[in-house]
C-alpha cells in the first residue's frame, strides 16, 4: 500500500519577520541580540545610522553606519529612513531599503531601536512588527552595568541614566516584557518567542491550500 501523494506539492512560506528589540541602555539588551544573532541564520540585523561617536568596540558598518547630521537629515527628508528620532542627545534611525528587501524575501530583520522607533514601526507595519521589552533587575543594576562596559563617560552615563525612566515608562506599548535577570533565561525567552511567532497562521502563505490538500486527499488502497 503506497502512502497517498499530494496531486502538487504546496509551499508554504511566511512574511518575514520584524523583531524589535528596546531596553534603557545596560539592561542587557544588545547581548542578547548578539547570541540571538549568533544563533539564527535566518535573523539578521537591521544596521541603523546614527550621528553618535563611535565606540572604540564598534565597527562601522556592522553596528551602525556613522554619519554626520547633514547626512542623516538628507537621508530622513528623503524617506530613506523607515523610523528614525533623536535619543540622547545623538539622532538615530533605520534604513528602510535592507528591510523591505529582507520583508519580502521572508528573512527575519532584528532590531536594536528605542520605543520611539518600535512605534513607528508598529504603527507603519503593525502586521510584521513582535515587540520585546526588556527590563533590567534593579536600577543599581543597571548602574552598574553602565559603569563596568566602562565605553561611555560618566557625563554620558549620567544622561542615559535619567533617559532610562522615560525609556521604561513605555514598557506597556510592548507584546512581550521580560526582565533581564539571568542572561541564558532572557534569550531563552527570546527564541521562543522567535519559534512562536514564525508559525502564527496569519504571518503563512499557503497554509489554506495545503490543508485543503490534505482534506481531499485519498486514502491510499
Ligand atoms: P546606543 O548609543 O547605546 O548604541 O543606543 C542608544 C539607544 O538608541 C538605544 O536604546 C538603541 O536601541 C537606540 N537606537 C539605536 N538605533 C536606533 C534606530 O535606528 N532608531 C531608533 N529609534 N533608536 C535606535
Amino acid at each position: 500500500m503506497s502512502p497517498a501523494v499530494p496531486t502538487k506539492p504546496v509551499a508554504i512560506s511566511r512574511r518575514g519577520l520584524m523583531l524589535v528589540i528596546s531596553s534603557p541602555s545596560g539592561a542587557g539588551k544588545s547581548t542578547i541580540a548578539r547570541h540571538l544573532l549568533e544563533a539564527d541564520s535566518n535573523l539578521s540585523l537591521s544596521v541603523s545610522v546614527t550621528t553618535r561617536a563611535r565606540r572604540p568596540s564598534e565597527i562601522a558598518d556592522r553596528h551602525y553606519h556613522f554619519i554626520s547630521v547633514r547626512e542623516f537629515e538628507r537621508m530622513r527628508d528623503s524617506d530613506a529612513l523607515l523610523e528614525w528620532a533623536e535619543v540622547h542627545g545623538n539622532f538615530y534611525g533605520t534604513p528602510r531599503e535592507p528591510v523591505e528587501i529582507a520583508m519580502s524575501e521572508g528573512r527575519d530583520m532584528l532590531f536594536d531601536i528605542d520605543w520611539q522607533g518600535a512605534r513607528q514601526l508598529q504603527e507603519k507595519m503593525s502586521a510584521d512588527v513582535v515587540s520585546i521589552f526588556v527590563l533590567p533587575p534593579t536600577m543599581a543594576e543597571l548602574q552598574s552595568r553602565l559603569h563596568r562596559r566602562a565605553e561611555d563617560t560618566e557625563a554620558v552615563i549620567e544622561t542615559r541614566l535619567a533617559n532610562s525612566r522615560s525609556e521604561i515608562e513605555h514598557w506597556r506599548e510592548y507584546d512581550y516584557v521580560f526582565i533581564n535577570d539571568d542572561l541564558d533565561a532572557a534569550f531563552d525567552s527570546v527564541q521562543c518567542i522567535v519559534k512562536a511567532e514564525r508559525v502564527r497562521r496569519d504571518r503563512r502563505f499557503g497554509l489554506f491550500d495545503f490543508v485543503t490538500g490534505l482534506l481531499t486527499e485519498k486514502p491510499a488502497l
